[in-house]
C-alpha cells in the first residue's frame, strides 16, 4: 500500500501534518499549479506500522484520512514485483 495525496483535492490546510503520529506529512515548500502548497510525504512506508493500529483495529490508523476535509488522502495498491529476465553478456 502506498500513501498518496490527491493534489486536485488538497487545499493545503495541513491538518494531516498535525495528526500523524509518525510525522509522515510535513508542510510543503512550493505551490502547485493551483497555488496550493500540498504537504510533502516523509518516508510514507512507515505508515504501515502505525502505533494506533490496535485502537482502530486495522493496519493503517487512518487518522489523516479521517481528518482531511477534502478526502484527498488515500492508499494505492502497489504493483507486485515482477521478475524480469536479465541478459548477461560475456
Ligand atoms: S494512517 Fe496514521 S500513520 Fe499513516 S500517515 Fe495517516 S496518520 Fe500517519
Ligand atoms: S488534511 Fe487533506 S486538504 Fe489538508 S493538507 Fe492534508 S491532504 Fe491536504
Amino acid at each position: 500500500m502506498k500513501l498518496v495525496i490527491d493534489e486536485r483535492r488538497c487545499k493545503g490546510c495541513n491538518l494531516c501534518t498535525l495528526v500523524c503520529p509518525y510525522k509522515i506529512f510535513r508542510p510543503g515548500s512550493k505551490a502547485n499549479r493551483k497555488g496550493t502548497i500540498v504537504p510533502e510525504l516523509d518516508r510514507p512506508e512507515r505508515c504501515a506500522n502505525c502505533r494506533l493500529q490496535k485502537l482502530y483495529g486495522r493496519t493503517l490508523c487512518g487518522t489523516c484520512q479521517m481528518i482531511c476535509p477534502d478526502q484527498a488522502i488515500s492508499w494505492e495498491e502497489e504493483e507486485a514485483y515482477e521478475p524480469q529476465k536479465v541478459a548477461i553478456e560475456y
